[in-house]
């Protein structure tokens, strides 16, 4: 052991979580360390949200080159276009880079010490860091221990990782397009993958176990990408098991309901079954911590089962969301500066980004019915909003969920091009106990999408002005 320091807060993880919980920890004064073993930024920017965001702006633009190639009602023409990939994934690696640099000028900023290197913890108050530039161990202790080490990819038993089987990490930086791709998932990770590289020219075959794509969502929001899905080409195998690679390893073999086998060719295939928190390989385990299924049990303020150690974003399971992370981050730190805090969101949003997108806060008329409470839902289509026929994006609707008796709103699900921008009205909304009638009231700027937020809760009000 060549070194010993102390600290007050030992933040273990630079993802979203744990570098806004080290920066709101600087902004306030604690002594912080954050330890990363990798890049900073963690999967979010480095593997996760922002490198899969570029590529499916790439893979849009692309696909909208060759739509114009063939016919185009604006007028628009070109002739064949080509996508070079290296260039595309280096354009995208430049906006990660610039990210997470940008995350260690912040953590620099606000006085946050960064050591690169694997943290081992020995108990609540000690860790042990292992540079990975020489080797060095660094003994740290703190007084409060916060974990964010987030989450890895979940392996198929029957299909491991390796060879032409790859998880979401490899099929972010390609550096070639496989000529047939299997994506063994429909939850979004696997259908934004499976899009961006249907719209990049290759052939792809989605199998799921369940009877439907995006089962975290319902059978009316799911339908126009299951639609867009079916004419763009991409392959949905429903109700279909994956046994493995077939012998030579050219294809997945595939079992149906009834256990009939199939072989679907594959140059490529991407497994995108879930994710698990990372609990394992880092000393965790000595710490003994509740546990909720295969995650960190914590409280309403991200309090694990040991004092002062806390347990945010991935590692504290689902949803597993960045913005989720982050609010938990910055939670923790205020909490250890001594401010009364809970973590009560009225509504945490979720967007999928595939074509057309979803994004959904609070609760469905499904999930208000459950919960038992009598609501009113209503819906918009963007079939009937002007600005939606501007972008070629008439597909989808609003929807908006309220109570019967005092029209608070308790949710908000969209369909449609570009409705991830709509997260923050849905949010901000519920946030602050907004009824139908604070919606209805408020002007919406024309010609936009939101004007279909105001619609779906007049119309739940049943006086919409456009249908
Ligand atoms: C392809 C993909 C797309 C996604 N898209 C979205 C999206 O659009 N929107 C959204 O909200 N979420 C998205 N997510 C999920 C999002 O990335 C995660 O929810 C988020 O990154 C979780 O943040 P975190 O801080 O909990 O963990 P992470 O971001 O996983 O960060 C944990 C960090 O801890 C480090 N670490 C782990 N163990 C140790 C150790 N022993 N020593 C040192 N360092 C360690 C890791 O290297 C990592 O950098 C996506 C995920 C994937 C894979």
């Amino acid at each position: 052991m060549s070194q010993i320091e102390n600290t007050t807060l030992l933040v273990i993880g630079g993802g979203p979580g744990g570098y806004v919980a080290a920066i709101r920890a600087g902004q306030l004064g604690i002594p912080t360390v954050l330890v990363e073993r990798e890049q900073l930024g963690g999967t979010c920017l480095n593997i996760g949200c922002i490198p899969s965001k570029a590529l499916i702006h790439a893979a849009e633009e692309f696909d909208k080159t060759l739509q114009y190639a063939e016919t185009s009602p604006l007028g628009i023409r070109v002739r064949a276009p080509e996508i070079d990939i290296e260039r595309t994934v280096a354009w995208k690696d430049g906006i990660v880079q610039k990210l997470t640099r940008g995350v260690g000028a912040l953590l620099k900023k606000h006085g946050v010490k960064v050591v690169q290197g694997d943290a081992h913890v020995i108990d609540g108050k000690t860790v042990d860091v292992t540079s990975n530039a020489n080797g060095e161990r660094v003994r740290i202790h703190c007084e409060h221990l916060l974990l964010a080490a987030g989450s890895e990819p979940t392996a198929l038993p029957s299909m491991p990782f390796g060879g032409k089987v790859v998880s979401s990490t490899e099929a972010l930086s390609p550096k070639t397009l496989p000529k047939r791709l299997v994506v063994v998932g429909a939850g979004y990770i696997g259908l934004e993958l499976g899009t961006v590289y249907r719209k990049l020219g290759v052939d792809v075959t989605v199998v799921e176990a369940l009877d439907r794509i995006l089962p975290a969502y319902d059978a009316e929001l799911v339908k126009p990408v299951a639609d867009a899905l079916t004419r763009k080409g991409v392959g949905v195998l429903l109700g279909h098991k994956v046994l493995g690679l077939s012998a030579d390893g050219h294809a997945v073999r595939v079992q149906d309901r009834e256990g009939v086998e199939k072989t679907l060719p594959a140059d490529q295939v991407l497994v995108a079954v879930g994710r698990r928190p990372r609990t394992q390989g880092w000393g965790l385990e000595s710490l003994q911590l509740d546990r909720n299924g295969a995650a960190l049990r914590i409280d309403d303020q991200c309090r694990t089962s040991m004092r002062d150690v806390w347990a945010i974003g991935d590692l504290a399971g689902e949803p597993m969301l960045a913005h989720l992370a982050m609010a938990q981050g910055e939670m923790v730190a205020e909490l250890i500066a001594g401010k009364a805090r809970r973590f009560v969101p009225a509504a945490i949003p979720a967007v999928c980004f595939t074509d057309p997108e979803i994004v959904t806060a609070g609760m469905s008329p499904a999930d208000a019915q459950a919960a038992g409470l009598d609501c009113l839902s209503a819906s918009f289509p963007f079939a009937a909003n002007g600005r939606a026929m501007t972008l070629e994006a008439t597909d989808g609707f609003v929807r908006v969920v309220a109570r019967r008796d005092n029209h608070l709103i308790v949710g908000w699900q969209a369909v449609g091009r570009g409705v991830s921008e709509l997260a923050a009205a849905f949010s901000q909304s519920m946030e602050m106990g907004a009824r139908l009638e604070d919606i209805g009231g408020t002007i919406h700027a024309h010609p936009t999408l939101g004007e279909a937020v105001q619609e779906a809760a007049l119309r739940a009000l049943g006086h919409a002005l456009h249908i």
